[in-house]
């Protein structure tokens, strides 16, 4: 039976290039026949001429416009069963100049024309039908069939397979490790560069903040927040711990601060009755602020991780001490960033040109801490659009990239390339799709080595300083 379109047709326009009788046609066009120009047989719908359709027998095994439809509404007409016979010799009217051997393809002779037969109510008929059929001339266009002249919704019978589109290549796991890659956990490697190399005592810079803690905890909380991020080391300062020693020293301080405001003020000594009031007026001042500075904790009961660590009035004030340490903190982390330029606020733009950015290996941060780095990368998550693409079947999901990293001297290396070779040939027609990215970071000192992983697409690796040896010696020692 001829192939028709059912009205679930999106028109997408993918079947029409694949017919090798060029029996498809878009909603609207004439189509050609006996070297005429006939009446569209759909206005709204791509559609099929019965009398050029072929089910693709002589061609293929299978009707060759199902197999790439995305909706699956080419499917068997009922209302015009055909044999084999009659389609090879349709295929050689067609086609004069071809010649079809006893070996033709049809996909009466594989599984698809006997899945195809067996659901279809038609099918007695249309072998009844057949030998008939094998003798009478090819129908006329003047004869066309109801069923095709409009779009249709019909039930599904006997629907054709699609080809089976094979999965993805993904790159083989490794079992040896990288060059430079250490034998330590991800989360070891982390601790490891994240607190400053012991020298045989603290730092004298990190030692004077962790005695100001007290004072300034009373800084503003962004600057808190930097000044714990530039020092990486949550023992010398911490934006939580700073806010609470804080607190506490305002406990006394106001209390003693009232208490001789008005000692001063009412010229009275410091244990009068007078005066005395003051003291506690001073302690329900603190506690007030206390709460006023924790308020999303004693207030709203939120989780100490969600507080916001507020300074005290006199916090900005501070702000010169630390500011030749957060200097170095804006220095410690850098991103590698695409140009904003015209991708202002979360738009589909931004994100297209992002995910171009991740194929070219460009979309990366590179975070300075105090004895190595945190790198993070991040791959391409989408197949980009491509036309042949849409011809091999394949889906929007990038598989995997195969990775290699190494350490060159000071700078650490990214490869990645596609491996399934279908998306090789893709990238070779797509713009912006290099198979192939190297990702090149210069780092500012030497490094041990490195540890990485690679999960959701995100690379993330830990390289860790020279400085760090001793403590890297003594994590194998007690492994
Ligand atoms: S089944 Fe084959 S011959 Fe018929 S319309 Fe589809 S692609 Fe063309
Ligand atoms: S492939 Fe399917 S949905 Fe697309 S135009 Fe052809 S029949 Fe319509």
């Amino acid at each position: 039976m001829a192939t028709m379109i059912t009205d679930e047709c999106i028109n997408c326009g993918a079947c029409e290039p694949e017919c090798p009788n060029t029996a498809i046609y878009q909603g609207g066009v004439e189509y050609d026949w006996q070297g005429a120009k006939r009446d569209a047989l759909s206005n709204e719908i791509f559609y099929i001429v019965p009398e050029k359709c072929t089910e693709c027998v002589g061609f293929y095994d299978h009707e060759a416009c199902a197999a790439v439809c995305p909706v699956d509404c080419c499917i068997p007409n009922p209302a015009i069963p055909e044999a084999e016979d009659i389609l090879l010799a349709r295929a050689a009217q067609i086609h004069p100049d071809k010649t079809f051997g006893p070996d033709f393809p049809s996909r009466f002779k594989g599984g698809n024309g006997a899945a195809a037969t067996a659901g279809d109510p038609a099918a007695p008929a249309a072998a009844a039908a057949a030998p008939a059929a094998a003798t009478a001339p090819a129908v006329t266009p003047a004869a066309k069939p109801a069923a095709a002249t409009a779009p249709v919704a019909v039930a599904r019978v006997g629907k054709v397979e699609k080809k089976a589109v094979a999965p993805l290549q993904r790159p083989v796991p490794r079992t040896v490790p990288y060059r430079g890659e250490l034998p330590i956990t991800f989360d070891e490697a982390r601790e490891i560069v994240s607190t400053a190399a012991p020298s045989g005592g603290m730092h004298v810079v990190p030692l004077a903040v962790s005695l100001l803690q007290p004072i300034l905890g009373a800084l503003p909380a962004k600057t808190k927040d930097r000044l714990e991020a530039a020092l990486g080391d949550r023992r010398v300062f911490s934006s939580a711990g700073a806010t609470g020693m804080n607190l506490f020293v305002h406990m006394v301080a106001i209390p003693l601060l009232f208490t001789g405001f008005a000692v001063f003020a009412l010229d009275d000594s410091f244990f009068s009755k007078t005066v005395r009031p003051w003291f506690f007026y001073g302690v329900l001042a603190a506690i007030a602020e206390a709460v006023f500075r924790l308020r999303e904790c004693v207030l709203r009961a939120k989780p100490v991780s969600e507080a916001v660590y507020r300074g005290a009035l006199y916090g900005p004030l501070l702000i010169p001490l630390v500011t030749p340490l957060l200097r170095k903190a804006n220095a410690h982390t850098e991103e590698n960033r695409e140009a904003f330029e015209g991708y202002y606020g979360p738009t589909t733009a931004f994100d297209d040109k992002r995910e171009r950015e991740r194929r070219y290996g460009e979309v990366y941060t590179i975070e300075e801490r105090p004895s190595g780095w945190l790198f993070r990368l991040e791959l391409p998550r989408r197949i980009p659009p491509s036309g042949v693409k849409h011809e091999l079947g394949l889906g929007d999901e990038m598989p995997d990239y195969d990775l290699t990293m190494t350490l060159e001297g000071n700078v650490f290396v990214v490869h990645g390339k596609v491996v399934d070779p279908r998306l090789r040939t893709i990238a070779a027609t797509a713009p912006a799709f290099p198979p192939d990215f190297t990702t090149r970071i210069p780092l500012a000192e030497r490094c041990l080595g490195f540890v990485q992983r690679c999960e959701s697409k995100v690379v993330e690796a830990v390289l860790v300083k020279q400085s760090a040896a001793s403590r890297l010696r003594a994590l194998s020692d007690a492994a």
